[in-house]
């Protein structure tokens, strides 16, 4: 079944898969509350009302986790950001993760050699692949 869908770009499978499962959420509940409401008068119906409610409530939702799982892969990782620090009398350097207010000359924490104060010297955001190209260069 899945197979002929898996051709189609996950974007627009997603937003369909996703309007499909709504719409089939909402009819299941409406099948579920309305089976519910005439059980005393018609069990018959009723019953078959509430087994498509909870079958399209359970296929609804599985189909819901699966998209999600999909969309959650195709997450980009964001790189992080990282601050350069240097000491201007020992040409110390320090890399560390970016700190919230951080910016450029400004006065950074002391240096571990000689205790003078450290300035930043650089904020970038760290991308592997233009690191690989640095390499092979
Ligand atoms: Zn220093």
């Amino acid at each position: 079944m899945g197979e002929t869908q898996a051709s189609v770009p996950t974007t627009r499978i997603s937003t369909f898969v996703l309007a499909v499962v709504f719409l089939t959420l909402a009819i299941s509940f409406a099948a579920l509350i309305f089976g519910i409401n005439i059980l005393e008068q018609n069990t018959e119906a009723a019953w078959i009302l509430l087994m498509f409610g909870f079958f399209g409530v359970a296929i609804s939702t599985y189909v819901l986790f699966q998209t999600r799982r999909r969309l959650s892969k195709l997450k980009i990782v964001v790189p992080p950001v990282t601050t350069t620090i240097e000491c201007k009398k020992c040409n110390f350097k320090n890399v560390r993760e970016f700190q919230r207010g951080d910016y450029i000359f400004k006065e950074g924490e002391t240096c571990q050699k000689c205790n003078e104060k450290m300035l930043i010297t650089a904020i970038y955001r760290e991308v592997k692949e233009k690191e690989k190209t640095k390499t092979a260069f």
